[in-house]
């Protein structure tokens, strides 16, 4: 498949109306690294750094995560990577760490939350990271930030990693951007100082579309209810998209769905500029992107919703068909 899209490897996701989209990969395993030359990937928009802990059976130690993220932004040559810290919980558990019995455990106690009650490891991580920018820009996310106060915690815990390496005489990132993913309705209502504050912002709408329509994103009978392109999930997003061009804040949208070339003109149609989606993706979405134009894609989808459709998906299908005759 990735032979296919062989000739428009190098070339950008350039729309007919003349808007770059940016398409980044996600990551998370050495394995995933080749990938950034054969995808045509301008960077990587999510690297999951749980899976490095999901897949051994003990905790890493810091010199190892150090090596490890150096190696990511070798293979980077200086396109941006963007690490997420730790996001485990829910349906990632560590073998290693005593599980929690937790009725619902995707509303509890995972990612940032066990960050910012047990900083231990996510400070070792803030280091080991630090220690492989080795003076290169660095780019961190936080998961699941429900709240700016969440943010504002784990802001803190990186200012203080650095301090910390600059007493100790390491070298200090370049540029150190500090972002968080936007995975919880609640913070599309943020304050506007929130806004902001956050240096990028990656909608996980993974989980975001799993808590916007109460549908558990593991269970096979509720998973596929609701349709992504479903207007009231879409105006949701749009409002999202408002409040960041209001800020000028950047935001990409990092979940599956970002890899589905219908989504991802319909996300790039409502004024998402960066799609991040896993490598095999990227083909298939860019080479659909340079044949529509954004602004009869954004026609159409007003359209479907002024005569009370309950998702866009048929209208810009129809639309999409067209553009292949
Ligand atoms: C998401 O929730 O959309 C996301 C990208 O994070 P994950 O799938 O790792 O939860
Ligand atoms: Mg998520």
């Amino acid at each position: 498949a990735q032979e296919r899209y062989a000739s428009i490897r190098d070339k950008p996701a350039e729309t007919k109306c003349g808007r770059i989209i940016s398409l980044q990969m996600n990551a998370g395993l050495m394995a995933d690294l080749p990938s950034l030359e054969g995808s045509g990937a301008e960077g990587v928009g999510l690297f999951r750094t749980e899976l490095q802990f999901l897949v051994r059976n003990q905790m890493p130690r810091r010199t190892e995560l150090a090596a490890l993220y150096a190696r990511v932004l070798d293979a980077a040559h200086g396109r941006r990577v963007v690490f997420r810290t730790l996001d485990i919980g829910s349906d990632k558990v560590l073998p290693y760490m005593k599980p929690h019995d937790e009725p619902n455990p995707a509303l509890g106690w995972r990612a940032i939350r066990v960050g910012l009650d047990k900083p231990g490891v996510m400070r070792m991580q803030l280091q080991a990271l630090i220690r492989a920018a080795a003076g290169r820009p660095l780019a961190v996310m936080f998961p699941f930030i429900a709240q700016f106060e969440e943010f504002r915690a784990a802001r803190a815990e990186v200012d203080k990693a650095l301090e910390r390496e600059r007493i100790l005489g390491h070298v200090l990132p370049e540029k150190l951007e500090v972002g968080a993913m936007l995975e919880t309705p609640s913070l599309a209502f943020a304050p506007k100082k929130f806004f902001e504050e956050v240096e990028f912002l990656s909608i996980g709408g993974n989980d975001l579309k799993q808590f916007f329509f109460a549908a558990d994103r593991e269970n096979e009978r509720v998973r596929r209810r609701y349709d992504t392109l479903n207007v009231s999930f879409l105006t949701f997003l749009e409002g999202i998209v408002e409040r960041c061009a209001e800020t000028d804040t950047a935001l990409s949208f990092c979940g599956e769905d970002a890899g589905r070339p219908v989504e991802a003109l319909c996300f790039a149609a409502i004024g998402l500029k960066t799609l991040s989606m896993r490598p095999a993706s990227i083909g298939p979405v860019k080479s659909l992107l340079r044949r529509c134009n954004l602004d009869d894609v954004r026609a159409v989808i007003h359209d479907a919703r002024e005569q009370g459709e309950m998702s866009v998906r048929g209208a810009v299908m129809d639309y999409v068909r067209q553009q292949h005759q």
